[in-house]
C-alpha cells in the first residue's frame, strides 16, 4: 500500500489549501473541487476522475474501499494525506465530517465539441448553487447529455452544487458560455430548441419533443432574457393552479426533463 503522511494540525499548509477550495477564486485559480465521503468519492474513481488528493482519517485506513480509493489515488499521481477528525472538521467547515474528502480535477467541455446526442440542457443565469446541483442530479437521473451554463453562473464546483448534485457532478458534462457564443452555436442545433417561460403559449405536455432536445431553463430572479427567449423554438409553459407564480427553477427543469425523457424511462 502507497505510503500516507499523517497530519494532525489543521494549520498544516496542505489542509489550508484544500480548506481554501471552498472559495471560488481558488477553485477557478487551481482548477479543482472537493467531494465529500466515501461514496461519491468511489464515485468520481469509478467515473474516471483521478483524485489529486485523497484525505482520509486515519482510523479508517485500512478498511477495503478506503484501501481501493488509496491504491486508485497512488496509481494515478495523487496524494494520500491521513488526518485527524478534527482537521477533518476544519477543513469541510462540519462539526460531523466525513471520513473521507477526495480533491479532484475540474473538467469543462468545449461549447464546440457538444455533439448533440439526445437531451442537453442551458442554464442562463442561474444563481442558487443548490439549484445546479439538483439540476445536476436529474440531468443524470435521465441521462441527458449535458449541462451548458450560459452567463454570469454560480459554480457548479461549489460545495452546495457539489453536495446538491449527490455524486451527479462527475457524471453530467459540463460546458460554459458567454451569451453571444451559445447563441451563435445555437444556430448549427440540429433539433427541436425548447424554453420554458411564464409567458410560454404552449402546454409543455402539448409539444413532440424527438431527440436531439435543447432545454433553455431562465434564471431565477428575472426568469428567461428576450435574447434567448427569442432563440427558441417553443416557449412552454407549465400550468399552474393555485397561488404559486411560478415553480422553483429545479423543480421547473425535473417536470421537463421528466416529460422530454418520458418515452425512454422504464422501470
Ligand atoms: N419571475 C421569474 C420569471 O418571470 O420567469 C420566475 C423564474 S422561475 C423561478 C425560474 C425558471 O423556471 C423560469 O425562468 C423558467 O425557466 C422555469 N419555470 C418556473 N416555473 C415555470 C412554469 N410554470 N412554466 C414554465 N417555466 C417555468
Amino acid at each position: 500500500m502507497p505510503e500516507a503522511r499523517l497530519i494532525t494540525s489543521p494549520a498544516n499548509p496542505e489542509i489550508k489549501r484544500i480548506r481554501g477550495l471552498a472559495l471560488r477564486k481558488k477553485r477557478e485559480e487551481e482548477r479543482l473541487f472537493v467531494a465529500e465521503g466515501l461514496r461519491h468519492v468511489m464515485e468520481a474513481i469509478e467515473a474516471g476522475w483521478p483524485l489529486e488528493t485523497l484525505v482520509y482519517r486515519a482510523d479508517v485506513a485500512q478498511r477495503p474501499k478506503v484501501a481501493e480509493a488509496r491504491a486508485a489515488t497512488a496509481a494515478a499521481g495523487g496524494f494520500c494525506l491521513e488526518v485527524t477528525e478534527a482537521v477533518l472538521a476544519k477543513m469541510t467547515k462540519r462539526d460531523n465530517p466525513q471520513t473521507v474528502v477526495g480533491v479532484l480535477r475540474q473538467r469543462w467541455q468545449p461549447l464546440e465539441g457538444i455533439a448533440p446526442g439526445k437531451l442537453w440542457i442551458a442554464l442562463e443565469t442561474v444563481r442558487d448553487p443548490g439549484n445546479l446541483g439538483t439540476v445536476l442530479r436529474t440531468a443524470d437521473a435521465v441521462a441527458a447529455d449535458g449541462v451548458i451554463l450560459i452567463g454570469e453562473t454560480c459554480d457548479p464546483y461549489s460545495p452546495e452544487s457539489v453536495r446538491a448534485s449527490m455524486g451527479s457532478v462527475v457524471r453530467v458534462p459540463l460546458v460554459r458560455a458567454t451569451p453571444e457564443p451559445f447563441l451563435a452555436w445555437r444556430a448549427g442545433w440540429p433539433g427541436l430548441v425548447v424554453g420554458t417561460h411564464l409567458s410560454g403559449d404552449a402546454d409543455y405536455r402539448a409539444v413532440a419533443y424527438d431527440p436531439p432536445v435543447l432545454l433553455i431553463m431562465g434564471n431565477e430572479q428575472a426568469g428567461l432574457t428576450d435574447a434567448l427567449a427569442a432563440a427558441c423554438d417553443r416557449l412552454v409553459k407549465i400550468p399552474m393552479a393555485g397561488g404559486a407564480d411560478s415553480l422553483n427553477l429545479s423543480v421547473a427543469t425535473a417536470v421537463m426533463l421528466f416529460e422530454i425523457a418520458r418515452a425512454r424511462l422504464a422501470l
